[in-house]
């Protein structure tokens, strides 16, 4: 089946592919404004997507609300149906999904598999919609008293998404929201817009009504108004730390339920007894997977010495064989960033480097690259002896350079974790179970690895950091998203029987009748 997604919403006049939003079971193209997409390896536009406004906003708001109505009255069962669909039409289009994710991001095909496949566990725990949505029940509370909780869906929620997992970020949030009988509207990157459509799709393929899952497409000026509706009830957000901690404030002023995550800058901590070439490699492909754009990136590795020469210079042994070029190729490992602009930005943080008085060991500038000059380039670079108050170790970068820290011992290390203002995810490499053991009780952190680099939970345990890579109460996914996406209810009844009736003044307590026992 032709896709609407990946291949092309539609051709205009101009001869450009234009992506457009999903409102209603439909595509449209509405919006004064319009965004460039790239082909990050060739470094051409390859499409434009139109931004939506405050009027397309409300108009998705509006749709979406008419189809939750209906979408939450259907049971249970018929829910767990679309779920299940929607799983098969994705594991079919994965591959095709993948290359629409790679083609504008840049991302290698494979990993683009991988983000789906991260993607569907979530869409598996949602399948389980009928247990997870289960409420409680107490006979008896009170004499012929029956009290019992249940959860019910918020109405229409949002999920605004990061470029860099434009298919696995949204579906850590939509199959739980809709699975709870939510309508989900999601405003995804405007960097790379289509796979959002390729979601469209698979839900309607599932069976999912019209209206239950929406995309708007745009920039901040759709988020704000996403943000203003009062038809929106939660808001879901992931991406950098300004933008999350804005979200968060506004939605909350609004009176919205909201979760926003922010960047990260995560450490892995390698200990003298450590194997150093397993530690090299895990910090190789941590460090550079997805040219280093993943929130869960490995940006700074910390040396407990007498370490620190030993493992910079196996990382920048293995780092030498890292194959760059189109996402697409055979054989290539990392692609190009996403954007020229970001490619320089980050570039410049070598300069910086240099100049604060780190040691550039390996300068991805002069990495071979075996694609398109006009690409989006840069290899993966190595900086050792970085200290806090350097450019290279305080900003979230996002791209392919990887810090070295030297310090003492775990002391030092955790200290150094606790000073950082992010708190996603921490690592450690050790054999010793109580240095492991010690590290994970007190990382300062949401999630952390042992002996695992990049510790993205499974779907059944909720994702989230801590300090400034989270602004809210819940995580994502795993038993926190049913908590997000519904609300609590609990029911007290009492059924009379005919002839007991008898006034009663007092507040009512379970624990009245025990008196006249
Ligand atoms: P971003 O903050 O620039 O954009 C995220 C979303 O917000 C996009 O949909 C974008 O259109 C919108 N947006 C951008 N600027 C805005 C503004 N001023 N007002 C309102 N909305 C705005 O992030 P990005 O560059 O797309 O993604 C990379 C960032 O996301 C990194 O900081 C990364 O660490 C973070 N990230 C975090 C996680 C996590 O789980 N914590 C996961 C993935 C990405």
């Amino acid at each position: 089946m032709e896709h609407r997604g990946g291949t092309g919403s539609e051709e205009t006049g101009r001869g450009i592919r234009q992506v457009g939003h999903w409102i209603g079971g439909r595509l449209e193209d509405t919006g004064r404004r319009t965004g460039p997409v790239f082909d990050p390896s060739a470094g051409e536009v390859i499409a434009e997507v139109r931004f939506g406004d405050a009027e397309v906003v409300h108009r998705a708001v509006q749709v979406a609300e008419r189809a939750q109505r209906a979408w939450a009255e259907t049971s249970l069962a018929q829910r767990a149906a679309v779920l299940f669909a929607f799983r098969e039409r994705l594991r079919a289009r994965t591959q095709e999904l993948a290359r629409v994710v790679s083609r504008e991001h840049g991302k290698t095909v494979a990993d683009a598999e991988g983000e789906v496949a991260r993607g569907l566990e979530v869409v598996e725990l949602a399948c389980g919609v009928p247990h997870l949505a289960k409420g409680e029940f107490s006979e008896q509370v009170s004499r012929g008293v029956d009290t019992y909780s249940v959860r019910q869906p918020l109405g229409v929620v949002a999920g605004i998404t990061p470029f860099n997992f434009p298919a696995m970020v949204p579906l850590w949030m939509c199959p739980v929201a809709v699975a709870l009988g939510n309508a989900f509207v999601l405003k995804p990157s405007e960097k790379d817009p289509s796979a959002s459509l390729v979601l469209a799709e698979c839900w309607e393929e599932a069976g999912l009504p019209p209206g239950v899952f929406q995309v708007v497409q745009g920039d901040g000026e759709v988020v704000e108004a996403i943000l203003a509706h009062p038809g929106v009830a939660a808001v879901s957000f992931v991406g950098s730390t300004p933008v999350a901690r804005r979200v968060y404030e506004a939605a909350a002023a609004a009176g919205k339920r909201v979760q926003a995550l922010g960047g990260a800058k995560n450490h892995m901590v390698v200990c003298p007894d450590a194997d150093l070439d397993e530690a090299a490699a895990a910090a190789v492909s941590a460090g550079f997977g997805s040219a280093g754009e993943r929130c869960m990136a490995v940006s700074v590795v910390v040396a407990l010495e007498p370490v620190g020469d030993a493992l910079v210079e196996r990382i920048a042994k293995r780092m030498a064989e890292v194959r760059v070029g189109p996402g697409d190729r055979p054989g290539v490992e990392m692609g190009p960033l996403v954007t020229r602009e970001h490619r320089d930005r980050v570039a410049g943080y070598l300069d910086k480097a240099a100049e604060e008085g780190a040691r550039v060991v390996v300068d991805g500038r002069r990495h071979p690259v075996e694609g398109p000059p006009r690409g989006f380039w840069l290899g993966p670079s190595l900086v050792d002896e970085v200290r806090p108050g350097m450019a290279v170790y305080d900003d979230e970068i996002f791209g392919p350079v990887l810090a070295v820290v030297r310090v003492a011992d775990l002391d030092d290390a955790l200290e150094l974790l606790r000073a950082n203002p992010y708190g996603n995810g921490a690592a450690i490499f050790t054999r010793s179970g109580a240095l492991a053991r010690r590290f994970a009780r007190e990382a300062p952190c949401g999630m952390v690895g042992v002996n695992v680099p990049i510790p993205v939970p499974v779907g059944t345990f909720p994702f989230g950091g801590w300090k400034q890579s989270l602004f809210g109460d819940t995580h994502v996914y795993g038993r926190d998203a049913v908590h997000f996406y519904s609300r609590g209810k609990v029911v007290t009844s009492r059924w009379v029987v005919a002839g007991s009736s008898e006034v009663r003044m007092a507040f009512p307590a379970a624990s009245g009748d025990r008196s006249s026992e």
